[in-house]
Formats: structure tokens, sequence, C-alpha cells
């Protein structure tokens, strides 16, 4: 008999953010593959299952992956539920095809559970719709970074194309992004908005022009952030403008 694999969708970070479906099937799980940055609290849902950490070091990625994916098919060999946790939304810049197929290939049953995607999180914090009526009905969600076995893809021109942008991984990337935008015709006093740790306790957040991504994101911690771009923050960004002032004299850890 062959268990059933759930990829599901962990939320952006703060544990109640979990959808009822995802909870539900956390209390029945016999074995728990989860990325590092999903919440203990998340994980504590699934009171029986053994929980294992899937940690995946850049450089080593398909390897790493290959074996996740050899993980989840074992399991499945062994166990009725096997969940496959991932932080945000798994559809989105998650990797999970590599195991859809995988699955797909082993004739493995699964089932995904969507999730708040960071996007969401960080807009509902800041209070700002990505798709504010008068001022964009096109949002992309995007990312620079690609493996090195990808194909490398135009993200700039998705970028300079949409109304608002969510730059996802991109924190790390801060001065060629900026760069590379405005040396494409991207206005340099274009707003945008660093959100670190969305949903969570002590997430920060940063408003600039994209001229000043760099500096922005030099002040960033150790928590996942995402950049977002447009005319839609330029209201709140003036509101906060105080606050923000106050953030950047905080204390910090420069990222890596
Ligand atoms: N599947 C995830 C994204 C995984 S890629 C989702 O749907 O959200 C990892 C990137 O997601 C991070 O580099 C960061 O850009 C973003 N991210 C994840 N959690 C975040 C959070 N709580 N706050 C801000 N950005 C976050």
């Amino acid at each position: 008999m062959t268990g059933t694999v759930y990829l599901i969708g962990a939320g952006p970070g703060a544990p109640d953010l979990l959808t009822l479906r995802a909870a539900r099937v956390l209390e029945r799980a016999d074995i728990v593959f989860h990325d590092a940055l999903v919440h203990p609290e998340t994980l504590a849902l699934a009171v029986r299952a053994e929980k294992v950490e899937t940690g995946k070091r850049s450089g080593r990625r398909s390897t790493a992956q290959k074996f996740i994916n050899k993980r989840l098919i074992d399991a499945a060999r062994k166990h009725d539920v096997v969940v496959r946790l991932k932080g945000g939304d798994p559809m989105l810049f998650g990797r999970v095809q590599e195991e859809i197929e995988a699955l797909r290939a082993g004739h493995i049953p699964f089932q995904i559970v969507p999730g708040v995607t960071a996007a969401s999180a960080a807009a509902a914090q800041i209070g700002v719709s990505l798709t504010r009526r008068g001022l964009s009905r096109h949002v992309t969600f995007v990312t620079p970074r690609a493996a090195p076995e990808e194909p490398a893809n135009d993200w700039a021109a998705s970028v300079l194309a949409a109304d608002t942008a969510v730059i996802y991984m991109g924190a790390g990337l801060a001065q060629s992004i900026a760069d590379t935008l405005i040396a494409r015709g991207k206005p340099a006093d274009t707003p945008v908005g660093l959100v670190e740790d969305a949903s969570l306790p002590g997430s920060r957040v940063r408003y600039g022009m994209l001229r000043d991504l760099a500096p922005m994101a030099a002040l960033c911690g150790a928590g996942p952030a995402v950049i977002i771009l447009g005319d839609v923050l330029r209201e709140t960004m003036q509101q906060d403008a105080v606050e923000s002032l106050v953030f950047a004299r905080l204390p910090h850890r420069a990222r890596a």
C-alpha cells in the first residue's frame, strides 16, 4: 500500500496564517519534511509525526533536490500520510514542480495545499493593495535568482512592464537589481518598499526610491525579505516616512 504525499504551503511565517486544511493534514501526518523557516508552532501541529528538516545549501541544490524527491517516495511506501511543508505557497518559487514530477513518475498519490505567499503577507502588513484601483492593474511576482542549471530569464522586462512588482529572493542582489532596472529605463524615483519577516513579530519595513534600494537592503537582518516596487506605495510611504527614519536608526546586522 502506498501513502499520500501532501505538498503543503506553511504560509509566510505567522503560524496562524496556515490554512485549516493544512492544519488537519498535519495532525494526521506520520512524517513531515520541512524547510528551515517553518514556525515551530506549525510543526507542533504534527503531533505524531517524525520531523525532518530539509535545508538546501545553494550550490548543491539539484543534488539536494533529488535526495528530497527520493526521500518523499521512500516515505510514501512506508507511511500513510507524508507531508512536505514549504514556506509561503508551494507553487511560487518553491521548486515544487521537481517534487510533483518525481511523485508522478513514482506513481505516488499526492495533493497540494496552497498557502499565503510572501507578497500577500507583505501587502497586508503595509496596508497597500498591489492592484490599487487607478494605479495598478498588473502585478508581477519575479525573482532575479536562477539556479546554475536554469536558463537565464529576463526578469527585468517583467518588472518594467508591470504596474506593481514583488521581487522574491532579491534583497541580497539589491544593488544589481536597482542598477539593472534603472539602466533599462525604470525611473530612479520609483517607490520601493522592503518588507522583512512579513507577518512575524519584529518584522521590518523600509521605504525609499529605487535608487536607494541597496542601502535599504543593507539594513536588513537575517530574515527573508520581499521588495515591492510601484506607485501603489507612494501614499503609504509618505505617511510612514517618519517611522522609516526611526527604523533606519536601529542597530542592524548586515546581510551576507
Ligand atoms: N514559496 C514562498 C517563496 C519561497 S522563495 C512564498 O510563496 O512566499 C523565498 C523568498 O520568499 C525569500 O527570499 C523572500 O523573498 C520571500 N519570503 C518568504 N517569507 C517571507 C516573509 N515572511 N517576509 C518577506 N519575504 C518572505
